[in-house]
């Protein structure tokens, strides 16, 4: 099973590719998460990345697509048959190097996920987020909708929580418009493919989850 989540900036794609992931063993393979690790550890990629992602664009198609296949190539070596892809492919270019990555492998798309949430609320979700600072923990809250326990601490593992930088209110309009400019084209890519699912985004974690484990079973019969 292999799934791409498509969506706008805060439209809960990473935390249900988490929630997900869990419920169904599947590998979540967030490029966001990976591209932050790397700005985090000063690695090569990281330097190439890090201004793009401060300032609310896309990072280069050759760059991503590098990250992508070697995460992907990972996960199969460890034995893992399914994959939910959290934010990749983000351009056309990148959903043609996935087909052809998957061609190779003999390997179908199941289905293409758009994550509709009204824009409005995107950006009162994206500057309400708080992340946690564990680099191994990364749970997410929102200051009004899903707070933590404690304020400004995690409830999973204690740490810090922090504030993404890319989503301060001027750079998630900039996200926003790197979306519908780069991104929204994958939706119409993947109509004509008849892999693309719609899913109403603008409901609780735990509604949304429910109905995509209920698609999941769809695809893929279990009984
Ligand atoms: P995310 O955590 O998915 O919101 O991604 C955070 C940032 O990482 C994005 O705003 C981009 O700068 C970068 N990024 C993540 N995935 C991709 C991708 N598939 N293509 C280009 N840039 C990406």
């Amino acid at each position: 099973m292999i799934l791409v989540f498509l969506g706008p900036p805060a439209s809960g794609k990473g935390t249900q590719a988490r929630l997900l992931a869990l419920e169904r063993d599947l590998l979540q393979i967030s490029t966001g998460d990976l591209l932050r690790d790397a700005v985090k550890r000063e690695t090569p990629i990281g330097a190439k990345a890090k201004t793009f992602m401060e300032t609310g664009q896309l990072v280069p198609d050759e760059i991503v697509i590098g990250v992508f296949a070697d995460a992907l190539a990972v996960g199969v070596r460890e034995g893992h048959s399914g994959f939910v892809l959290d934010g990749f492919p983000r351009t056309v270019p990148q959903a043609e190097a996935l087909d052809a990555t998957l061609a190779k492998l003999g390997r179908v798309l199941a289905a293409a996920v758009d994550f509709r949430v009204p824009r409005e609320v995107l950006v009162r979700r994206a500057v309400g987020r708080r992340v946690c600072s564990n680099g191994a923990c990364q749970a997410t809250y929102h200051l009004d909708t899903n707070p933590p326990r404690m304020e400004g601490r995690c409830d999973v593992c204690g740490h810090e929580l922090a504030q993404r930088e890319d989503d301060l209110p001027q750079t998630v309009e900039k996200r926003l418009v790197e979306y519908e400019r780069k991104t929204a084209p994958l939706l119409t890519y993947y109509e004509k493919k008849k892999k693309l699912q719609k899913l109403d985004a603008d409901r609780p974690i735990d509604d949304i989850t429910t109905d995509l484990v209920e698609r999941v079973e769809r695809l893929v019969p279990t009984r």
